[in-house]
């Protein structure tokens, strides 16, 4: 008989994971799976979260959805990475507000160190990109996609999640279907985690003493003019007790202010959002969300698999939730216990899920914990060596001396590469010593016509490409491979 699964949930996370074990265990051969994704009418979904990885991409090419219906159908912008301003310095001292997070490796496997020569240089690019998009309607895409690969769909509210005697899930009540069995669950019911949660109890382990922010305000603000630039970055800055986010699309913008309610209040916050907006928010709706930074340690436990908010949720900077429904949906497709112990696939996964949270939380905690700003308790706490992570001391130790290198990433834990490691290190002006070894570079004069070659390139790029509005919409209205 063909294996079973109930996907509970239809935001990102649900259709995103319904489509994927769709197509990779083949929903549509007669011997492959059987997907049934439940949502609930009542309940509704985040529809925030509007940056992604450039991985998106693949994810969703394997799902049959390519760029230029992004574009057409979920308002999709290119990302090229992102702007963090006042991250390193308070505004108005003078200092330098701001640097640039691309999403491209710094060195080419056979050319001159660049990371040596360059550390006090110019960053070195090949193009890359992710997109900016809008939520509500990439959530649409992705349940086409999926219904289109064999996913059946059921729109009801789950009330009961019955337990066998050993914690397993016996099945799942809707109110109008009815007892739903299957082999396996993937609860994708975002913070509610009705399954993982409420009835397996499996614990969540809070990361807020690392991560202070508890809270956002998101505002959807029209452009105040029909041509009004786009950003090709997510614009990040800083701000007394969290950050805004400020991503464009090609229809409107979303701005957000995400902040901790240990050092400010939400009237405060909103004050610092809507200032930051401006006039184009005057007379918006705000809206208020409240999350706690941390993740499940057992994300997988018996017949039950936790994927996207229902599994943990760090912060929204560096847009890391979606990439994690992302590689747990690989991970979970390449586990599938097709036969065997169940147990025996849990454990790897979760071991990896584990690791991907930790690490992920070492990178995100990086940006506030090397910043020089002391202008507020927000900012003086974040820089206290309790709240910082042992695992991330241990790297900043590594890196007094060398920079980020592959040999400190495990690519089977790390979602960031190197790359973006330095990126925010000397963004924020991290000190490397490269001294003890500056006599035993000699990739110097191999180095400098490569970095020529990128500031002709830039200025090329500069001169000679149309805007990112004009981009956008010549990929609307004609499809991506032709804008
Ligand atoms: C402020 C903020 C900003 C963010 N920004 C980003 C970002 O830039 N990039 C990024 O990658 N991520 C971001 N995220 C995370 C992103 O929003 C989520 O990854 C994404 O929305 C997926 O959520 P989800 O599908 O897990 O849950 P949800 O969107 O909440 O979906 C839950 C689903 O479960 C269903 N459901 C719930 N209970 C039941 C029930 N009892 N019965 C039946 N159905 C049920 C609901 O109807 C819904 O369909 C952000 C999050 C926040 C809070």
């Amino acid at each position: 008989m063909n294996k079973r699964i109930l996907v509970v949930g239809g935001g990102t996370a649900g259709w995103l994971t319904a489509g994927y074990l769709a197509r990779t265990l083949d929903a549509q051969s007669h011997g492959g799976v059987e997907i049934t994704l439940v949502e609930s009418a009542q309940i509704g979904f985040l529809g925030v979260g509007e940056g992604v990885f450039p991985t998106i991409r693949k994810t969703l090419q394997r799902i049959g959805i390519d760029e230029a219906t992004l574009v057409r159908e979920a308002s999709a912008t290119f990302k090229q990475g992102a702007r963090f301003a006042h991250w390193r310095f308070e505004p108005g001292g003078g200092q330098p507000d701001h640097y640039l997070y691309p999403f491209q490796a710094t060195q080419e496997p056979s050319g001159p160190d660049l990371q040596h020569c360059g550390l006090s240089g110019d960053h070195v690019a090949t193009p890359n990109h992710a997109c900016h998009l809008d939520a509500v309607k990439l959530a649409g895409v992705l349940r086409n996609a999926a219904t289109g690969l064999g996913v059946r769909h059921v729109v009801d509210t789950i009330d009961q999640v019955p337990l066998t005697e050993d914690g397993a899930i016996a099945a799942i009540l809707g109110r109008a279907s009815g007892r739903m069995t299957a082999d396996l669950y993937v609860d994708c019911t975002g913070f509610r985690a009705q399954l993982i949660g409420h009835a397996q109890k499996s614990p969540y382990k809070s990361c807020r003493s690392a991560l202070f922010c508890d809270s956002a305000l998101a505002m959807q603000v029209p452009y105040e003019r029909p041509d009004a630039s786009i950003a090709s970055y997510t614009i990040s800055t800083a701000q007394e007790a969290g950050w805004t986010w400020d991503v464009g699309l090609n229809s409107r913008r979303g701005v957000g202010h995400v902040f901790s309610s240990d050092h400010t209040d939400a009237e405060t916050a909103e004050r610092v959002l809507r200032d930051y907006v401006g006039k184009a928010g005057d007379g918006l709706d705000i809206r208020h969300i409240k999350f706690e930074a941390g993740y499940r340690e057992i994300s997988w436990r018996k017949n039950c698999v936790a994927i996207g908010l229902s599994s943990g949720f760090l912060e929204p900077l560096e847009a890391t939730d979606i990439a994690f429904t992302e590689v747990a949906a690989v991970t979970l497709g390449t586990l599938f216990p097709w036969g065997g112990e169940m147990e025996t696939a849990a454990r790897r996964y979760n071991d990896l899920m584990r690791r991907r949270y930790e690490r992920a939380l070492d990178f995100i905690k990086l940006h506030y914990c090397i910043s020089e700003r002391r202008d507020t308790a927000f900012w003086r706490n974040n820089v206290e060596a309790s709240t910082i992570p042992d695992s991330l001391h241990d790297l900043l130790d590594r890196w007094r001396f060398r920079p980020p290198d592959a040999i400190d990433i495990d690519p089977n834990a790390d979602i960031f590469t190197e790359a973006s490691w330095r990126y925010v290190l000397y963004g924020m002006g991290y000190r490397t010593d490269l001294s003890p070894k500056a006599d035993a570079c000699r990739d110097f004069n191999r180095a400098r016509p490569a970095f020529e070659d990128i500031r002709q390139q830039a200025a090329y790029a500069y001169q000679n490409l149309p805007t990112h509005r004009e981009r956008a919409e010549s990929a609307q209205r004609r499809g991506f491979g032709e804008g």
